[in-house]
């Protein structure tokens, strides 16, 4: 930026020049054209002309070289030899013109031949030392440098704000990211702005939700499966010190508290089952979903309930479409119903009814179950998904429950693409139904 102006200005000031000068030698040559010999007397005279061109020096010398006519007063040179390279080349019949900068001015050397019936009789020389022009463009380059010194400070100044605004933003980020990764999870990123570095730091708050909530419901899972193995394990212990401390306890006691015993690790083998369950699903290793008919699973856990239900004095009835296909495993769908139904026979009271109801409707397959017992408290209907989650903790133990069968078979179903929801029914009761997307593809169905 700095030396392309002043280049393109030199050139312009050679230029200028070069037209000056030439038309003024040939203005010379033109008025010493007339003459068939020159002496020094017919080129001063005819020189006069010339007088007032304001260049720094004319010399006119003859065929031979010899200086005829020179302008500079002191130090006169007519007389001698002049062997400049322009006179020289003028005298072998061309122009010639130079030009150079240096030392704060223009020089500018043209020579041309002075001809005589094509016959070369002498040569003109004029030198110009131009400071005036010099000056100006020196002036010129100071005030570009000046400029360009300002234009520099500024960027400099510029780029280091910016820059500093960029380190800061990206310390911030990434002070961020260290305290997570240590494990303090609800630490947020502050990044100011709506630039890109502001953008990540947004996406990174987001993740860090995210994982502030997995790792919140991992320790809360974590805690509440320890406590439940816990409750168990205390009863067992409890019973068996009983045993080993009371002094001849009779056998019927010790039958009883065995009994105890042993019902107390059948609840410990199911909820490690159901963990077990759990993590599976959690770990997404899913068995290859085939073709379930649904009806045949639903009729074969239904015949294995009604002998439960109807120890307890419950009626279980269901209506059925044929042909309900979905995409899953028979374990899957029967692990469903089952619990399902399970779950509304235990929270029906004597004399309950149970109605299964199994539909296709708009490219769906739609189980609903439904009781007339206990119902569930209308706040509680959000969560009684969650893991370990039971609105009745006691009744619920005393049931024989663990807390898990609705998040596994909340977490199956969500799996295979369907859903579930729970809801009261209006005569007292409770309702689940499952949405599966219909399976109309051919194949084997099982
Ligand atoms: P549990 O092993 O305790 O039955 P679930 O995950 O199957 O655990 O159910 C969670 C909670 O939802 C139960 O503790 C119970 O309070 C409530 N619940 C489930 N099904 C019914 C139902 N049919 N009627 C009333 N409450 C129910």
């Amino acid at each position: 930026m700095n030396t392309y102006p002043l280049l393109v200005s030199e050139d312009l000031v050679f230029r200028s020049k070069a037209t000056t000068l030439q038309s003024s030698v040939s203005v010379m040559v033109s008025s010493l054209g007339g003459l068939d010999k020159l002496t020094e007397d017919n080129v001063t005279q005819a020189m006069t002309v010339a007088e007032d061109t304001g260049l720094s020096r004319i010399l006119v010398t003859d065929a031979a070289g010899r200086i005829l006519y020179d302008t500079r007063e002191t130090d006169s040179a007519v007389g001698q030899y002049s062997f400049y390279t322009e006179i020289v080349q003028a005298l072998l019949g061309n122009d010639t013109f130079t030009c150079s900068y240096e030392n704060s001015a223009f020089r500018s050397r043209a020579a041309s031949p002075v001809l005589y019936q094509n016959r070369i009789i002498g040569a003109v020389y004029t030198y110009e030392r131009d400071t005036e022009q010099a000056e100006l463009l020196e002036s010129f380059q100071n005030n570009i440098m000046r400029l360009s010194l300002i234009i520099a400070a500024a960027v400099v100044a510029f780029s280091a704000l910016m820059s500093h605004g960029l380190t800061r933003k990206i310390s911030a980020l990434l002070e961020a990211i260290r305290q997570v990764r240590e494990g303090a999870y609800s630490h947020r990123a502050e990044v100011p702005g709506h630039d890109e570095i502001a953008r990540i730091g947004e996406e990174f708050n987001s993740l860090t939700d995210r994982l502030q909530k997995t790792e919140e419901s991992r320790r809360r899972f974590v805690s509440d499966a320890s406590h439940e193995l816990k409750t168990p394990l205390a009863a067992i212990r409890l019973l068996t010190d009983s045993i080993l401390q009371t002094d001849n306890i009779d056998p019927a006691t010790t039958r009883e508290f065995v009994q105890d015993i042993g019902s107390e690790a059948e609840r410990l083998s199911r909820i490690t089952e159901d963990l077990l369950r759990l993590t599976r699903l959690d770990s997404d290793v899913l068995e290859p979903a085939t073709i379930v008919d649904v009806l045949p699973v639903m009729q074969q856990v239904l015949r294995m309930m009604e002998l439960i239900a109807e120890e307890r004095d419950i009626s279980i009835t269901y209506e059925a479409t044929e042909d309900c296909r979905v995409l899953s495993t028979k374990d899957e769908i029967h692990q469903i119903i089952y619990n399902l139904v399970d779950n509304a026979v235990k929270y029906s009271g004597s004399g309950g009814r149970v109605e299964v109801q199994l539909i296709r409707d708009d490219g769906k397959v739609i189980l609903s179950v439904q009781d007339n017992g206990v119902g569930i408290p209308e706040e509680d209907i959000p969560r009684i998904f969650e893991r370990f989650y039971r609105v009745d903790k006691a009744r619920s133990r005393a049931a024989g429950g663990t807390g898990l069968g609705l998040s596994i078979v909340s977490d199956t179903i969500k799996k295979r693409g369907g859903s579930i929801s729970a809801a009261n029914r209006p005569g007292g009761g409770a309702t689940f139904t499952v949405q599966w997307p219909e399976c109309t593809e051919g194949g084997e169905t099982v």
